[in-house]
């Protein structure tokens, strides 16, 4: 660590990005990404509190991490998600504040989360069909969804991004139509390539298809100038339109060298990288009173400097388990 607050992993990248998973439960069972059964419910006692969390960001914040995104699991459907949202909200070293959700709650919670001090808002969005979706999210209703995107609208979560994994034979014929949402609303939408990681796994290399796809189907599209150079996405726009498309490419053009990331489980646990096991135990040390900044700042040395999912490694959490 630097002394102007600045945090730097072994491989000099600046990491001033943490998401947390505030819950591993959640009110969909999407295929790629969570058993049919769900996962098995963790003790109360394994689960960091609200207040644990907002404690755990307010620390984390003190020594250079600026923006923060909620994530699950379902963040929604964690008891008092306002009140964390409210807390990390007021502290000043947080400049950017975010959540990934499915959308399904956010027509109740949209007004109250703005409230709360949340900026913006990502919604997972696989598909615009409403049988398919509910096929893909074991029972899930699109109708839900996209009431929940007009009140975020409506709140002024600002800018909203809908977050598209392409599962060739299951979307990419709707590239189209997603592509095409960004004409007329100034909704951003990204296409997420799918990870041969939990669910996904064993899933047959037909449903593995590259985000050129959305190239190859509008040449028209022109390259944004990059305005965050740590973000996943690379941005297009179609002529005239309101909206952005972004393509985030983990498998075929690899972002590690750029990551600015840390995440934080609902069970307290630190990863230094999404695609590796290795995890670091924070919520007992907190428990107990330990300085957590520390363990913090030397383990950040062990960052791995790049995933090697395209060699088939494999974790053993599911998605839901560590937020995407
Ligand atoms: N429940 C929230 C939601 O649906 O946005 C947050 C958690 S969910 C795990 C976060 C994101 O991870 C979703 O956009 C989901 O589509 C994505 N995801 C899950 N498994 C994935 C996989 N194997 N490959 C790519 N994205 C995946």
């Amino acid at each position: 660590m630097e002394s102007n607050n600045t945090l730097t992993d072994g491989c000099g990248r600046k990491i001033n990005y943490l998401r947390i998973s505030v819950t591993d439960l959640c009110n969909l069972r999407c295929k790629y990404c969570m058993p049919k059964e769900g996962v098995s419910k963790l003790s109360h006692e394994k689960i960091m509190s609200i207040e644990e969390m907002a404690q755990i960001s307010r620390i984390l914040a003190g020594i250079g991490i600026d923006k923060i995104r909620i994530t699950g699991g379902e963040p929604l459907v964690k008891k008092g998600i306002t009140r964390l949202i409210s807390e990390i909200a007021q502290n000043a070293n947080v400049k950017d504040i975010a959540m990934t959700t499915n959308g399904i709650l956010l027509r109740k919670y949209a007004k109250k989360l703005r409230e709360a001090g949340l900026k913006r808002v990502n919604i997972s969005l696989d598909t615009l069909d409403a049988r398919k979706y509910s096929q893909i999210t074991r029972g899930g209703d699109l109708l839900q969804v996209l009431d929940g995107i007009e009140q975020a609208k409506r709140a002024g979560l600002s800018p909203i991004k809908i977050n598209t994994v392409l599962i060739g034979g299951f979307n990419d014929d709707e590239i189209e139509d997603f592509v095409r949402m960004t004409m007329e609303e100034e909704i951003d939408v990204r296409f997420i390539e799918l990870m041969p990681i939990g669910q996904a796994a064993g899933w047959s290399s037909k449903n593995f298809i590259s985000n050129r796809a959305v190239l190859e189907k509008f040449p028209g599209l022109k390259k944004c100038n990059p305005s965050d150079k740590s973000s996943p996405a690379e941005y297009y726009r179609l002529e005239g339109a309101k909206g952005k498309v972004g393509l985030i490419n983990p498998i075929s053009c690899k972002f590690c060298d750029d990551c600015n990331r840390i995440r934080l489980t609902s069970d307290g646990k630190l990863k230094l990288c999404l695609h590796s096991d290795y995890e670091i135990d924070i919520i007992n040390p907190f428990r107990r009173g330990e300085d957590i900044k520390e363990i913090v700042v030397n383990e950040l040395s062990k960052k791995p400097k790049s995933h090697h999912l395209e060699d088939g490694d494999i974790i053993k959490r599911n998605m839901v388990q560590i937020g995407g």
